[in-house]
Order: C-alpha cells, then sequence, then structure tokens
C-alpha cells in the first residue's frame, strides 16, 4: 500500500476530548475516527488490525469444533420478554418504539441462539450445537471515556454452545478456555483466568480474562505462585493476605494476594439449564425423555483488544504493535525513486508492505510518522544507504544496513 494513497492519515496535535491513551495513539496514527463518544469508525488502518485479530479467533474458534454463523442486530421485545431481560437490562440495552412496535439493539444474543435451537434442534443426536459470530454489539454506556476500550457500539465475537449433559458441557467450557488462552498468546497478551459475577448474564461465577494494565478500569485480586485470581465484585481477600488456594494445597509457604488493575479482554459464561428453561428449549434423550440442553456463552472483545494493544505496546514516540496484529509487516520509508524497484521486490514476495512514497516530505517527518504508527520492522531506502537497506525494529533502537536479499530473508521467516 502506498501511504500517499492511504485514506487516513497521521494527525500532529493530540485530540483534546480524549483521555485515553489508546484513543489517542489511534487517532493520531490514522487508525480511528471519531463520531461522537463511545461511537468510531475503523479507517483502513485500524481495520486490518481488525482483520488480523478476527482470524486468530476464528482459526481458534474452528479448532474447537465451533461453526461461524451471523445473527440480526434489531431484535423484538417478545424474544427478550421470555427471560425477563427486556426489564432486568434496561439499563444497558438500547430499546426504543418503532410504528408503534417495540425494538432492541443487540447487546448480546443468548435469546436469538435459544430460539434457532428451539426451532432447529429436537433429539440428542443434534448435540453439542457450537456457534459463533462476529458482529456490532450495543450497549447504552453513560461514560465512554475509555476510547475504543469501552464503546457504545463495538465489535464482539460471541461463541455460544449447547449440550445434552453436563459432563459434555463443561468439557466443551474448558476447551474454550484454553483457546482463549492460545488466542491471547498470539496476540502477545498475558491474560490471566478471573473469577467474577456474571451482572445482567447469570447468577452464576463466571470467568473473565484480565490483563494487568494502569489503565485498566477492573482490580483484581491474584497470586503469582499460582492461578488462584478473583475480581473485586466477589472477591474476599485483600492485598497481603495468604493465597487461599496456596494454603490450601499446603505445598511448602502460601503466596501473598497482589492487587492489579486489569482489562478485560475476554469472559465466559455456565448457565446451566436457566435459558432453555425460560424459552422452553428441549430435545428428547437416548431414552425418549424431554430435557433441557445446558448452555454456555462466551465473548472477546475484538474492537477491545486493538485498545488493549496500544494500552500496553506503546512508548512516547507511538505504538509498537506485536508482530501478528501488525497492520502491515514492513514500513518502508522512501528517500528516493529506488525505492520504487524495492517496494515491488517485497510485494513480489507477498510481503505486506505500507510505502511511505511521499513527495516533499522530510526525512524526519516520515520517520516520525513511522514511529507513531507503529509497524513492527521499517526499511529505509535513500542515497545514503545506496545498494543496502536500513533495518530497524519499532522495539529496539539500532540500525542495520543489509543487502536487500537478506532483508527478503528474514522477513521470509
Ligand atoms: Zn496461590
Amino acid at each position: 500500500m502506498k501511504y500517499s494513497k492511504l485514506f487516513g492519515k497521521t494527525i500532529k496535535e493530540s485530540p483534546k476530548d480524549e483521555v485515553s491513551t489508546n484513543a489517542k495513539l489511534l487517532l493520531r496514527g490514522g487508525f480511528i475516527d471519531k463520531l461522537m463518544s463511545g461511537s468510531y469508525t475503523l479507517l483502513p488502518l485500524g481495520y486490518r488490525v481488525k482483520e488480523k485479530i478476527e482470524q486468530i479467533v476464528r482459526e481458534e474458534m474452528n479448532k474447537t469444533g465451533a461453526e461461524e454463523v451471523l445473527m440480526p442486530l434489531l431484535h423484538p421485545k417478545a424474544i427478550w420478554n421470555e427471560t425477563g431481560r427486556w426489564e432486568s437490562a434496561k439499563e444497558v440495552m438500547y430499546q426504543f418504539k418503532k410504528d408503534d412496535k417495540d425494538y432492541a439493539l443487540s447487546f448480546t444474543h443468548e435469546e436469538i441462539v435459544m430460539d434457532l435451537v428451539r426451532k432447529h434442534v429436537s433429539s440428542y443426536k443434534d448435540f453439542p450445537v457450537k456457534v459463533y459470530h462476529f458482529s456490532t454489539k450495543f450497549r447504552s454506556e453513560l461514560r465512554a471515556k475509555s476510547g475504543i476500550l469501552r464503546g457504545r457500539e463495538f465489535l464482539m465475537k460471541d461463541l455460544y454452545s449447547l449440550h445434552d449433559t453436563e459432563e459434555d458441557f463443561s468439557k466443551y467450557y474448558w476447551e474454550v478456555s484454553d483457546a482463549y488462552l492460545k488466542i491471547f498468546k498470539r496476540i502477545g497478551l498475558d491474560a490471566k483466568i478471573v473469577e467474577a459475577g456474571g451482572g445482567v448474564f447469570t447468577k452464576n461465577i463466571t470467568h473473565e480474562y484480565q490483563v494487568l494494565s494502569d489503565s485498566g478500569e477492573d482490580t483484581i485480586y491474584f497470586c503469582e505462585k499460582c492461578d488462584f485470581a478473583q475480581n473485586d465484585e466477589i472477591t474476599e481477600v485483600k492485598e497481603g493476605d495468604k493465597c487461599p488456594k496456596c494454603s490450601l494445597a499446603g505445598s511448602g509457604q502460601a503466596d501473598v494476594i497482589k492487587v492489579g488493575k486489569a482489562i478485560e479482554a475476554g469472559n465466559i459464561f455456565k448457565f446451566g439449564t436457566y435459558y432453555s428453561e425460560k424459552m422452553n428449549t428441549t430435545f428428547v434423550d437416548k431414552n425418549g425423555e424431554k430435557k433441557f440442553p445446558y448452555f454456555g456463552s462466551y465473548g472477546i472483545g475484538i474492537t477491545r483488544l486493538i485498545g488493549i494493544a496500544v494500552e500496553l505496546f506503546n512508548d512516547d514516540k507511538g505504538i509498537i504493535w506485536p508482530k501478528e496484529i501488525a497492520p502491515y509487516q514492513v514500513h518502508l520509508v522512501g528517500l528516493n525513486k529506488k525505492a520504487d524497484e524495492v517496494y515491488q521486490k517485497l510485494l513480489d514476495e507477498g510481503i505486506e508492505v505500507l510505502y511511505d512514497d511521499r513527495e516533499g516530505v522530510s526525512a524526519g517527518q516520515k520517520f516520525a510518522d513511522c514511529d507513531l504508527i507503529g509497524i513492527p520492522i521499517r526499511l529505509v531506502v535513500s542515497d545514503k544507504t545506496q545498494d543496502k537497506i536500513e533495518w530497524k525494529e519499532r522495539s529496539k533502537k539500532e540500525t542495520e544496513l543489509i543487502s536487500l536479499e537478506k532483508t527478503l530473508k528474514r522477513l521470509r521467516i
């Protein structure tokens, strides 16, 4: 992609009405545009990051046997009345009237999946059902101040599973948990599994995937020696307490509980048969008996992950994208005409490259834009580099002069 042709360029000044690091850097880097508080357009650069994240999530979801679908965002009131959530989730749901009928904009899809299953599934042989989609969610937010970490409208991957036995459900629940950990690892995030409350979804204990960050809105209590971690909504431990899990295990010394700010990257919910009973979704089991299926849902915030990555990986110059989700592999800075040839060679090799081909823009300005945009590798072609190319990684200070051949070889790995 030639930078001169790219829609959405860098902005010098930090936007005055944004307080969060992710919004400031994404707006300045030309990744997003703000329509109103909590509502952003993904510009071409931001869209590419979204596509990379989605693909990682899709691959890991498919490995669990889940199938991709796409469900509607406009829902009739009647379906929400079946579970009572038209009233109980009123605060988070956008509800409105049109031509004397009541509608809601989707903030989740449990009711819709339940309706699908009761129409399409009748026998134990049809289980398990595992469906997911990538779609927009609408949530009424009074304080939308965290950039794309907390929007009124955002992208999410939500998976739903139904099972004929509790055993099969529990097995799959932890399989999805493992898939989540793989996803976060691939993106370069170190996520903790944290026990939490279920909000407008369930009264059961749920599991959140939390990434430690000073800009986080959540507070978690955790042990560094074992996997004990709880959200402040439900925890009974205090900072400095002996870890209840290590103490129980009795093997050596228990560690002390630490407290930290964290950002929620995903969550998984066990509903049991609550929703199937409410919506009268049944199946016939092996013995010919009518049963309610076990139900779970599993969410990952896609646009939120973009925000988390920026909050975690940045410096005073801009973003430092993890390789797997960077919009391009390489940022080529052309300071003479020879750069055109290098650009073509990179394209021929199938390398994703953003080529700063602008004329009349200083080298200093081009380098500053590279640092702000945060693509992992910067290549410079100039009169000074002669027949070599300057190689610099965004996360490092040093530069190297290497041949085109060597450059291509490194990029292929
Ligand atoms: Zn512990």
